[in-house]
């Protein structure tokens, strides 16, 4: 039914609706899909299920060639590639699972023009008789799906993806799209770098997602206050992300005896028994999953209306992408996060353990995370600085919002904080940084010259620990950054400017008005 003639127009309108239903872009779907067709080099950063797929498949419709997708889920490409078939679009995918026999039928109907998308690994992708292949065909396009998994200051590296820019050596002219769904600053630059982009353009889309709600609670009870947030939301569907393989298990267990339709999902099922269990959930014959951060990638299940998290995620990028799961479809939702330092320890432990190569930017994204947990500032203003957005308003959806702290006017520490960091040339780290506000003098002050800028000993009515405090709320906000690049040196954030010149107030709590965690008042009607 679908040997309609191909279409010629080359308004990409025509083409979303022909091929995907939809009558008219989401913002930014255009602008990308254009910048994309007319041969430059193109960066997208677009929250999950803002519509990333589009932006590089419609080009790919309309280019002549083949479109080359790296993507590093083998598991996911099979129904990616089922999907498009849904819509009419010849794809296919190449990867390892796959017998030769197979994989030569794919070549030859790529290179007979059967195929518009082509999805490998990079691992595949990589090989030397694929280059040889790839060389024999036309090329349209190059789409490199999360592409944040090539930076080193990611969440998510994966050393085979920095290899890509052989892809430039080996096909200049050509155009390379990445997209990402979580990328801090520096990731952004890397993903241009280390595909060797000629002058990209970058999209940015927006990553505020009102409609859902953020709290924060203690870890303390958490079973009983599942259930507790569970009864007040009956018969809707929602993830419980989990730390082990076995507390998804035991909790679903727990959750089923009180009487409650839950399942779990992590890595070490069978695939044959996860795809059973994510059929389920999907159909809501499983309302409440709980599983690791397996779950969830690559599932479009729009009306998932919670997302709790047992236990603390490792960085902001990774909570931010697990509670994007909820509120697909735009409807309210509901995210939880218990904290408790305990998680906080425990991450330490394992991570020094593995003490990986990136260890320090590991755990200064594991202390972002933990900041977000304390913090008493709006926590939607939080994650979106935290991707270097800004939202002039608290967001009146969270926990902080509906249970404000008592402030008051910290304009002028925030004022004395970034003169010093300024007149430091936003070389110096906190403590160092305190120390310097503080006239402390210390070898590190005084060996530096510290002692003689004109900030030097501006801040000593305040104690340390209060600077320190002070000064997490001012990065918590977007006043100050921390470069992970330059040795965790503190600098001016987004809003600094505004604070030093434009005459921007900035508000603070003190750290005694501030309670570790609130919980949500009970509503009275
Ligand atoms: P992402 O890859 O950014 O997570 P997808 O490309 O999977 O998101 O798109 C998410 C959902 O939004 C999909 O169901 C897709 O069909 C739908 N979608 C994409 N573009 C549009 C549009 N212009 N209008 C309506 N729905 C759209
Ligand atoms: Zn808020």
């Amino acid at each position: 039914m679908i040997a309609s003639a191909p279409l010629t127009s080359d308004n990409p309108t025509d083409y979303l609706k022909r091929y995907y239903g939809y009558d008219r872009f989401r913002p930014m779907q255009e602008d990308i899909i254009r910048s994309v067709l007319s041969g430059r080099d193109t960066v997208v950063l677009m929250p999950t299920g803002g519509g990333k797929s589009v932006c590089f498949q419609i080009p790919a419709i309309m280019k002549p060639g083949v479109c080359v997708v790296v993507s590093p889920l083998i598991a996911l490409m099979k129904d990616q590639v089922e999907a498009l078939h849904l819509n009419g679009i010849s794809a296919a995918y190449l990867n390892s699972t796959q017998s030769s026999k197979e994989q030569r039928q794919i070549e030859a109907d790529a290179l007979a023009g059967k195929i518009k998308l082509l999805y490998v690994s990079p691992e595949k992708l990589l090989s030397e008789s694929m280059f040889i292949f790839l060389q024999q065909l036309q090329l349209s396009l190059f789409a490199i799906d999360e592409a944040h998994c090539i930076s080193s200051w990611g969440h998510d590296f994966r050393p085979e993806y920095t290899q890509l820019n052989v892809l430039k050596k080996h096909f200049p002219h050509v155009t390379t799209v990445a997209l990402t769904a979580t990328a801090d600053k520096l990731t952004r630059q890397d993903i241009a770098q280390r595909l060797d982009m000629n002058d990209p353009a970058v999209f940015i889309a927006s990553f505020n997602r009102p409609n859902l709600s953020l709290q924060v609670l203690p870890g303390t009870n958490r079973f009983q206050q599942i259930v507790r947030l569970l009864n007040m939301k009956p018969d809707t569907s929602g993830v419980i992300y989990c730390l082990s393989r076995k507390s998804t298990e035991s909790l679903a267990t727990k959750l089923q005896e009180k009487g409650f339709m839950a399942g779990f999902y992590h890595a070490g099922m069978s695939g044959q028994e996860r795809s059973m269990v994510q059929e389920m959930f999907l159909k809501d014959d499983i309302r409440i999953m709980c599983a690791t951060i397996a779950f969830g990638m690559g599932i479009d299940k729009s009306n998932v209306r919670w997302v709790i998290h047992y236990n603390m995620p490792k960085n902001i990028e990774s909570f931010y992408q697990e509670i994007g799961r909820a509120g697909r479809d735009g409807l309210n939702s509901d995210t939880v996060l218990f904290y408790s330092f305990a998680d906080v320890a425990t991450y330490k432990e394992m991570l020094t353990e593995n003490n990986p190569a990136n260890l320090g930017l590991q755990l200064a994204k594991l202390e972002r995370m933990q900041q977000y947990a304390d913090a008493h500032t709006c926590r939607r203003q939080i994650l979106l600085s935290y991707f270097s957005e800004e939202l002039t308003e608290p967001c009146g959806n969270c926990d902080v919002c509906r249970n404000p702290r008592v402030t008051f006017d910290g304009t002028i520490i925030a004022q004395k904080a970034l003169s010093a960091i300024l007149r430091l040339k936003e070389r110096v780290p906190m403590n160092l940084l305190i120390d310097v506000l503080r006239g402390s003098r210390s070898q590190q002050v005084l060996m530096n010259g510290y002692d003689q800028i004109k900030t030097y000993g501006a801040g000593a009515d305040l104690k340390f620990d209060e600077w320190r405090n002070y000064l997490q709320q001012l990065i918590n906000v977007g006043v100050i950054e921390i470069a992970y690049d330059q040795h965790y040196a503190l600098k001016k954030g987004i809003l600094g400017d505004g604070v030093l010149f434009q005459g921007k107030k900035v508000e603070l709590v003190r750290p005694d008005d501030a309670p570790k965690v609130v919980v949500e008042k009970p509503k009275t009607k």
